[in-house]
């Protein structure tokens, strides 16, 4: 079993309530800060190139905007259904806590499979369903993103449809093409964000970078980049993953080959590195640090026990289901959890947004060292915690992060 298809709203509930219980909050409190505020479904017609009438479904969640405007990516996938994006929104509310960004949280997504549609459908699709949520989206009330199959191209025309009415309004998305103010550094900010995060934990438990080892599940945006900046550092990445399957090589795979490779093929299949293994069988693999930077719900009852590791980095969200999650625990295996791994991206779309509304652009290294004080910190905040608690890293970056929420929502007022 690859992955499990988990109830992805009552996963992230769990793990808000064990912090917020550790954190004493008032009961109706909680309540109100798991539940989203507003909740938009849409349906998005299409015509295809055939001229029949295709309908998809579509969403936009707006979980919590206590701390500054909702902010989330706008999924494109098969699986899309509301319990998915309304967990996804509720893990941004605390994504942008833990690494202290003036936003809230929301998602968004189409029940769609990308591949199947013609670029022109993929433009049509794409400007239908920003006008459908258009009444609830707004550069001061919700920024849209990439995230699983929309990228740049689809925020440039996001955006076009929200300027075509409002005046050239940059700041109405994320992740944007950087000839329309996209950021410097935002393509890496990602897999940046992942690699800063185990350099502090190695740090932390006296690991040798330099001899220490990675598994790394997932070689799209973000496997790729924490990839590259680990090898630069030292750290051998002896196994890699895609749709494809995996390729193993104890002695280090070349990585700068292989993102070469994926540039030109899209997968990692045929590029002559490394012996295959089954996405299944990369789990298992002996390394200090795993990373799951794909799909959710990977390592799940059914495998955690197996898991040759230091260290779970969990670069993807929710790749690790809670009884998953128990397992690795009683295992004694840190898992450094989404929230905190993955908030490179949402870090750096945070300072695009600054730079629209400034209308002036950072240079690359101002971004990379903002970036790097913003995951320091975090993770720091988040260690300090979790040693003073005696709690796992999850509870302890919610608790941060909950923590953060609380206070705005209470001097807000209800
Ligand atoms: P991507 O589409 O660029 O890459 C996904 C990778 O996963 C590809 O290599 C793909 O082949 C692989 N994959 C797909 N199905 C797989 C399977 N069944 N087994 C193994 N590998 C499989 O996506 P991405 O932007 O790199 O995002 C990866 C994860 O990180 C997602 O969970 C996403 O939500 C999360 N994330 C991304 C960002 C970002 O800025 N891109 C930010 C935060 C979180």
């Amino acid at each position: 079993m690859s992955h499990v298809k988990v109830n992805n709203f009552k996963a992230c509930c769990d793990q808000f309530e064990r912090a917020a219980e550790k954190l004493g909050l008032e009961k109706n409190l909680a309540t109100s800060l798991m539940m989203p505020d507003r909740e938009l479904a849409v349906e998005v017609p299409l015509n295809r190139d055939d001229g029949s009438l295709a309908v998809f479904k579509g969403y936009r969640i707006q979980h919590n905007n206590a701390r500054g405007p909702f902010k989330g990516g706008i999924r494109y996938h098969q699986e899309v259904d509301l319990d998915e994006v309304r967990a996804l929104a509720a893990l941004m509310t605390y994504k942008t806590a833990v690494v202290d960004i003036p936003y809230g949280g929301g998602k968004g997504g189409i029940t769609v499979d990308p591949r199947e549609l013609s670029e022109r459908e993929l433009e049509q699709l794409s400007r239908r369903f920003f006008r459908r949520i258009s009444p609830i989206i707004g550069v001061n009330k919700d920024i849209p993103a990439p995230d699983v199959n929309t990228n740049a191209q689809i925020m440039a025309w996001f955006m076009d449809e929200y300027s075509q009415n409002q005046g050239y309004s940059p700041g109405i998305v994320t992740g944007k093409p950087i000839d329309l103010g996209g950021s410097l550094g935002r393509e890496a900010a990602t897999g940046r964000g992942v690699f800063l995060t185990i350099r502090e934990a190695a740090s932390e438990f006296d690991v040798d970078l330099s001899k220490a080892t990675a598994v790394i599940q997932g070689f799209g945006n973000v496997g790729s980049f924490a990839a590259l900046f680990l090898q630069e550092l030292g750290c051998k990445v002896v196994a890699v993953s895609d749709v494809t399957g995996g390729l193993h090589d104890p002695s280090g795979l070349d990585i700068p080959a292989l993102i070469d490779h994926v540039r030109e093929h899209r997968v990692i299949e045929g590029c002559g590195q490394g012996k295959n293994v089954s996405n299944e069988e990369l789990l298992t693999l002996e390394c200090d640090f795993m990373v799951p930077a794909a799909l959710g719900g990977v390592i799940h009852k059914m495998n955690a026990d197996s898991l040759n590791c230091r260290f779970v980095i969990e670069a993807a969200n929710g790749p690790t289901t809670p009884p998953g999650d128990e397992i690795l625990f009683d295992k004694s295996i840190p898992v450094i959890p989404d929230i905190l791994t993955n908030a490179g991206g949402v870090t750096v779309s945070y300072f695009e947004w600054v730079q629209n509304l400034q209308q002036f652009r950072w240079e690359e290294e101002e971004v990379n060292t903002k970036l790097e004080a913003k995951m320091v910190k975090a993770y720091s905040e988040v260690s300090a915690l979790r040693r003073e608690k005696k709690v796992s890293f999850r509870t302890a970056a919610f608790m941060v992060a909950i923590d953060r929420v609380a206070r705005s929502v209470e001097l807000r007022g209800f």
